[in-house]
């Protein structure tokens, strides 16, 4: 895939940028291990001056940084900025926090014989960050802020279709303070991954982005016994029960499934309704999506922009084609939006049966699969036929159904009564084919520790 920032909206080719050569890698690998032995050395206070003078830049900056990210893959301006402005939160929760969380952990001394025992978290090093282009800033701050304020240096291999995005992230962090060793943006193709991952020099690995990714940086990973986080993709339910306030349940399903025009890991897909309401929700939900202005991203009235790439559309198309052919009904939506860039109408399919591909597959991009159920039992046996174990969403006002919603749900994170939402002061990650580890609150920035045990006689 071409390095370069193609806009999504027209399909033009705005700028092109060449890969490194492996001397420059070479070179920048060689950068990060002299930076991080004396960025290890820092105090937590530096590096936490240096985190909130970034997060002042991306405040001061947000419009233009909201303007690029449009621009580099579609989403709208609104949603940008306010992508932009989340990871300014990102970098003063760490600031914040990061001290305390990184603090000896003391232990029960007399326990184990000792007269001190416990646990220090100290870095691991260079870690490598994969990161995918659907939330530009905000998928890498989550990495950066904790690795940086845990003392780790950062390299970062951005979607190719990213570049302005990633050199701007590497630019922000430098112009706060940060050494320029601390994190580097390294432009280059997924080709050039294995080597970097097999390097001595580099001592673990973050991915966020599709399975087969995962799969493959996870088994290289593994084969140099070297630790990864990883964030795959999800194919979250939305179930709606009888007690629910329908009106709102729909209000909010249609936000969860449309945000980020549809390409989002944690968005709804699935809408698993009770009989009792399901006419009553579909109702409100088709409604919701005709209200949807979809359009040029960088208008304000605009819900929906364009899907990222056009190898996006057309695997969405195929997805909804598929299903079409096997009996799904179109409610709303079912095609692609006849004008330049790739946009596709947000769709709703009925009557979706375990043989379409839909049924399995994510679908990344404003498409929803709805599903009627008689019971709370076949509601969670549809949420938990999937590979995926990333987020749930249930709305209900009975307690015990609530409770039954958390315990039964596989998955990373449940929300009741709203949407799936990453927030620093949340973990965020997934189990089964979502991935595994953790992100963000202590959880997150401890992944890239050495969680050191001290015992003193
Ligand atoms: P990818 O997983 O292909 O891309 C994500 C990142 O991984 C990019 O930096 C990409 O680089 C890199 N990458 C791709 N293949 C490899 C590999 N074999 N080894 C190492 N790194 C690799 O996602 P796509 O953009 O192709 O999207 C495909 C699907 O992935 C989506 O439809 C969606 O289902 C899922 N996805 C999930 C995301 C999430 O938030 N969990 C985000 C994005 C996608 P490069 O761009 O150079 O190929």
């Amino acid at each position: 895939m071409a390095i370069a920032t193609t806009n999504p909206a027209t399909g033009e080719i705005v700028r092109e940028f060449d890969s490194l050569t492996e001397d420059q890698v070479d070179e920048a690998l060689d950068r990060a291990v002299s930076g991080f032995a004396s960025y290890r050395t820092t105090s937590f206070e530096q590096r936490a001056t240096w985190l909130r003078a970034t997060a002042d830049l991306l405040e001061a900056e947000a419009d233009g940084v909201a303007a690029m990210m449009t621009e580099e893959m579609g989403k709208t301006l609104a949603s940008a900025k306010a992508e932009t402005l989340k990871c300014a939160k990102g970098f003063r929760y760490y600031a914040d926090h990061g001290a305390a969380m990184l603090a000896d952990e003391q232990a029960d001394a007399e326990a184990v014989g000792a007269s001190r025992a416990y646990m220090r978290y100290q870095p691991l090093g260079v870690v490598l960050a994969i990161m995918p282009w659907n939330f530009p800033l905000w998928q890498a701050v989550r990495f950066a802020a904790p690795a940086l304020m845990a003392g780790n240096v950062g390299i970062l291999k951005h979607a190719s279709n990213v570049p302005q995005s990633a050199l701007y992230l590497e630019d922000v962090l430098h112009r706060a303070g940060f050494p320029e060793s601390c994190f580097q943006t390294l432009l280059i193709g997924s080709g050039m991954i294995e080597s970097i991952l097999r390097d001595p020099r580099v001592a673990a690995a973050t991915l966020t982005g599709s399975e087969p990714a995962g799969r493959s940086v996870a088994a290289i990973a593994g084969d140099e016994v070297k630790h990864t986080v990883l964030e795959l993709g999800g194919s979250d339910p939305f179930i709606v029960m009888p007690s629910a306030d329908i009106a709102a349940a729909a209000k909010t399903a249609v936000t969860a499934r449309v945000q980020n025009n549809g390409q989002s890991c944690i968005a709804a897909k699935r809408f698993i309704i009770h009989a009792d309401v399901y006419d009553q929700f579909v109702d409100h939900f088709t409604e919701g999506f005709r209200g949807l202005v979809i359009g040029d991203p960088t208008d304000d009235a605009t819900d929906v922009g364009p899907l990222a790439t056009e190898q996006g559309r057309t695997d969405l198309e195929e997805l909804v084609d598929d299903a079409v052919g096997k009996g799904a009904k179109v409610l709303i939506g079912g095609s692609r939006v006849e004008r330049p860039g790739w946009f596709y109408q947000p769709t709703i399919l009925a009557d979706i049966t375990d043989d379409m591909e839909i049924y399995s597959a994510e679908a990344f991009g404003p498409v929803a699969a709805l599903y009627r159920v008689e019971d709370i039992d076949e509601a969670i046996a549809i949420a938990n036929d999937t590979t995926f174990g990333l987020g749930g969403n249930a709305w209900t006002t009975d307690e015990a159904e609530q409770d039954q919603f958390i315990d039964r749900i596989e998955s990373g994170q449940v929300f009741i009564n709203g949407m799936t939402t990453s927030y620093p002061e949340l973990g965020f990650g997934g189990i089964k084919r979502s991935g595994n580890g953790r992100e963000l609150t202590s959880h997150g920035i401890h992944e890239f520790c050495n969680i050191k045990t001290v015992w003193i006689a």
